[in-house]
């Protein structure tokens, strides 16, 4: 059997092709969404995932995230008490942690993946990613560009030629801008463009440096540990950010030692302190359609990834930006490993 990979750097997502579709599995939790994040307490017990990520606020030294970002390069951490370890070998971890809820849920263990890869990924971090597969097991059947699966759920291939999508895929840390067309039956990448500090993270950054101020904290929070304090005021903020996406205000609250201190965030100065980081999200746009001698109204759909993109500042950015609604009819979470399913689909016949 094969399955579809989204191997994120913030999350992960694995999807197959069943009854003429693509569908998402579930992890042990529950959840359609793995964090990327691994942490190796000192006796060598390894978590990947949502409880890899969970260890970060008390035990930052044994745990790593974001690591896709050197992938392909000879960087790594040690965690716990055992050897370092690589990104290709951390990545390995994940794809085994995804291949194990496969096998939970579908009662057999996929033997191939297709998995996806930044379309700017160079050779060796692409030799990197396919090196990973194979340490967690599976033949790697294709690595394919993940706004080429992303155009892939959107319908792409049922489109006429020459009816370019643009993939717009804010993440955790990565911001990434695509043109991709179908020609005779050749689905391309014709432009590629972003800014690869810029997701998520940096619009917690922007709430935490309103809210934090406001925090009633004594000493507690200054006796921490910078990377303590760092991972449990990111959390807050990631918590608010989430809450804002949905409500009109929300608590930046954080528990020091036992107790919880809180402060209160409106969607509205929320709105107001991201916005320096709404206005990078237009260069890489203008320079892709730029590179493809493209006017916006020669896209035939603006297609929205990643999950940054649900929050309802940077949707309405981008629909001034466009003067039209993107096409949001596929989750924005999933839409990279629905489209690697789609292609395992088509590799499987
Ligand atoms: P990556 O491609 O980097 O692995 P994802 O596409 O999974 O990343 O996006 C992760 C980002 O999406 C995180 O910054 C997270 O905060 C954000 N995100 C997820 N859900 C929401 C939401 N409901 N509101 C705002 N942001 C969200
Ligand atoms: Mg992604």
């Amino acid at each position: 059997m094969i399955v579809g990979i989204d191997l994120g750097t913030t999350n992960s997502a694995i999807a197959y092709w069943h009854d003429g579709e693509p569908r998402l599995i579930p992890n042990a939790l529950k959840g359609e969404l793995t964090p990327s994040a691994v942490s190796i307490e000192k006796n060598g017990a390894v978590h990947v995932g949502s409880s890899a990520l969970d260890r970060m606020a008390f035990a930052p030294e044994q745990t790593a995230t974001s690591f896709k970002r050197w992938m392909g390069t000879k960087q790594n951490v040690r965690l716990g008490r055992g050897k370092p370890h690589d990104a290709t070998e951390m990545s390995a971890m994940v794809l085994r942690s995804l291949l194990d809820d496969a096998e939970a849920h579908l009662g057999e263990r996929p033997t191939e993946a297709v998995i996806t890869v930044p379309a700017y990924f160079n050779d060796k971090q692409r030799k990197a990613t396919r090196r990973a597969g194979e340490m967690a097991g599976v033949v790697v059947r294709r690595l394919i560009n993940e706004p080429t699966a992303a155009a892939l759920a959107f319908g792409l291939q049922d489109k006429e030629d020459r009816e370019p999508f643009l993939v717009f895929d804010l993440g955790g840390g990565t911001f990434d801008v695509s043109i991709v067309e179908k020609f005779e039956n050749i689905i391309e990448v014709r432009a590629s463009s972003g800014d690869n500090r810029l997701g998520g993270d940096d619009f917690n950054e922007a709430i935490s440096a309103l809210a934090a101020p406001r925090l009633d904290v004594d000493d507690a929070l200054e006796a921490l540990s910078p990377a303590k304090r760092n991972a449990l005021l990111f959390l807050a903020a990631e918590r608010a950010r989430r809450a804002l996406s949905t409500a009109s205000e929300t608590d930046f609250s954080i528990v020091v030692d036992g107790e919880e201190i809180s402060s209160i965030v409106t969607a509205e100065e929320f709105s107001h302190a991201a916005a320096p980081l709404l206005k990078r999200l237009k260069e890489p746009v203008v320079r892709a359609l730029r590179d493809c001698q493209m006017d916006p109204g020669d896209l035939s759909e603006i297609v929205l990834v990643g999950g940054a993109t649900r929050m309802p500042i940077v949707r309405n950015a981008l629909t001034r930006m466009f003067g039209r609604f993107p096409n949001n009819s596929i989750h924005p979470d999933h839409a990279v490993a629905l489209g690697a399913a789609v292609q395992a689909g088509l590799l499987s016949g």
